[in-house]
């Protein structure tokens, strides 16, 4: 703390993961007792109010000084744990419905984006570690038509072949290829004695046998 300014020192611009006081820049840091104080080295459960009784600081001051992303709670995980209790219990005690008859979610999004400031160190680099992380649900932007059902989609980034919609697209076109690939006894009707399903007539049992096109689905 700058003890002319009575602002928080920032001591220009850090890195993240750069000594900053008795932290780290845009790292929480939390021990048993609670997380750590950047300006003194004190362990508190609730180091908001910490920071604003001992420093003379808010808390949106102190996050902003030491890199820490704004929507950091500042207090420990078993507070923040016993806070979310609590707010599920309003929640489901009618507080949803007091909350939808309030709530302005329009003017909630001006007021954030008028903001409009620089992403704090820890903010930016959780974003980071998101980006480079596979995402397995993206799809290419390439067209393909289902050769089961004739349906268009994009397929996922991550499928090796992609001629089907869904599972049961590639499978449903796996049984009929096995059907007319099966000579003779598969197509003859059950007898009157058979069992639904069929497992008595046909080779298979009915079901596809043909492995090499069963990772073939769009998954
Ligand atoms: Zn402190
Ligand atoms: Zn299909």
């Amino acid at each position: 703390m700058d003890a002319v300014t009575g602002q928080p020192t920032t001591g220009g611009q850090r890195g993240l993961g750069e000594p900053d006081g008795f932290g780290r820049y845009g790292v929480p840091e939390q021990t048993e007792d609670g997380l750590v104080c950047h300006e003194c080295g004190q362990a508190h459960q609730h180091l908001g109010l910490h920071v604003a009784r001992a420093h003379g600081v808010t808390a949106a001051a102190y996050r902003d000084a030491h890199g820490l992303k704004r929507s950091r709670g500042l207090v420990a995980s078993a507070v923040r744990e016993k806070i979310a209790q609590n707010a599920r219990q309003r929640y489901s005690d009618g507080g949803s419905e007091r909350l939808k008859a309030v709530r302005d979610p329009t003017a909630a999004t001006a007021a954030r984006q008028a903001l409009a400031r620089p992403r704090s160190a820890e903010a930016a680099a959780i974003l980071a570690a998101a980006a480079t992380r596979p995402r397995p649900h993206t799809r290419t932007g390439r067209v393909v038509v289902c050769q089961s059902c004739g349906a268009e989609f994009c397929p996922l980034v991550g499928a090796k072949r992609r001629r089907f919609c869904s599972r049961s697209c590639a499978s449903r076109h796996n049984r009929a290829q096995a059907r007319s690939s099966t000579p003779g006894p598969s197509r003859v009707k059950p007898g009157p004695g058979a069992l639904p399903g069929g497992s008595g007539s046909s080779a298979n049992g009915g079901r596809c046998t043909d492995t090499s096109t069963a990772g073939a689905h769009n998954r």
